[in-house]
């Protein structure tokens, strides 16, 4: 058996698609664009890359696109400051914080700043509240994501064992908490867990958000199940000074075994920008008092 590929490229120019439609009939009801705003201090190099891709998918997704770059030495006053212009200004409807932000700032004290209506990466404690409450309030990017593609591949999935391997506030546990939601029933694994291979084997959908590279072997997947695999891992690769990516799961033996996989890269890595998208069209709606029908993203 060979697993289903899971093309999160393809879903996410889908997603982006839609919300380029929706985002164009905001413009029309509320006479103003969506708006995002996205703040970097500093310049490290993944940062300032990750911050341009985020304006320039803003501005095709028919949104107004805010950036401010700040130099690396800027005090946490300057900074927050910054933070709570924003959470008054009525055209910025979602707020980014690059992380990982300069030691001496501390990231806590910045994201607790953000107006929850306006924290679209779903990082301030309000918001995971919220999520773990069950109520409406903004989800992180990369765990919706995860979700909408199994969504999308297996439907309902109540009833499913659902294994996460990795606890971290961004994507381990906002997963689980989605997950739950879902009422799958869900294990979190982390690197206390004992016997993990055998927990993995257990589940009909893994989700591998670690670190490490293919660190989940083909031979812990049970056959048949679903593995989103969120793993960003740069390595060597066979041609001298070269590197390439790879995720947290062994990808050609498990894909050998699991009855869908995401690759990487090409699987969730494309969802997270097109989620945060998502989530600046949600705020703006809200913002702008105006109904968003159920469903329509
Ligand atoms: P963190 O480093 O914050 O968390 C890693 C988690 O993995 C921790 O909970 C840790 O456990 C657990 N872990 C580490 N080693 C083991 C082990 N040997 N066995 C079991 N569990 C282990 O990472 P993130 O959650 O931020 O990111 C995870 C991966 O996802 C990274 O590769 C990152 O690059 C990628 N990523 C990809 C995104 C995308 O857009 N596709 C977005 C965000 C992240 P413990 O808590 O016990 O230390």
């Amino acid at each position: 058996m060979t697993a289903d590929v899971i093309d999160g490229k393809a879903f996410a120019a889908g997603l982006r698609a839609r919300i380029a439609t929706l985002a164009a009939a905001f413009e029309a009801q509320a006479g103003r664009r969506a708006g995002l705003a996205v703040v970097l201090v500093g310049e490290d190099p993944a940062s300032q890359v990750y911050v341009r891709s985020k304006g320039k998918s803003t501005v095709e997704a028919g949104m107004a696109s805010f950036e401010h770059k700040l130099p690396a030495d800027t005090d946490e006053a300057t900074l927050l400051a910054l933070v709570e212009q924003l959470n008054a200004d009525p055209a910025v409807d979602g707020i980014l914080v690059q992380l990982p932000l300069p030691r001496h700032l501390d990231e806590q004290t910045v994201i607790a700043t953000i107006n929850p209506d306006k924290d679209v990466d779903g990082f301030h404690v309000t918001n995971a509240g919220r999520l773990a409450v069950g109520q409406a309030g903004f989800v992180p990017c990369t765990p919706l994501g995860c979700l909408m593609l199994l969504q999308d591949k297996l439907g309902d999935l109540a009833g499913l064992d659902a294994v996460v391997v990795g606890r971290s506030n961004i994507v381990g546990k906002p997963m689980a908490a989605l997950l739950l939601a879902q009422s799958c029933t869900v294990t979190i694994a982390h690197s206390k867990t004992k016997d993990l291979p055998d927990v993995v084997r257990r589940a009909d959908i893994v989700v591998a958000a670690v670190g490490r590279p293919e660190m989940i072997k083909g031979d812990w997947i049970k056959p048949g199940a679903t593995v989103i695999d969120v793993g960003i891992n740069r390595v060597p690769a066979a041609q001298e000074g070269k590197t390439r990516l790879v995720g947290d799961v062994a990808y050609e033996e498990a894909k050998a075994v699991a009855g869908a996989i995401t690759p990487v890269p090409g699987g969730v890595g494309p969802m997270t920008i097109a989620v945060l998208l998502r989530n600046t069209l949600v705020a703006a709606y809200r913002n702008a008092g105006i109904d968003l029908a159920a469903g329509a993203i």
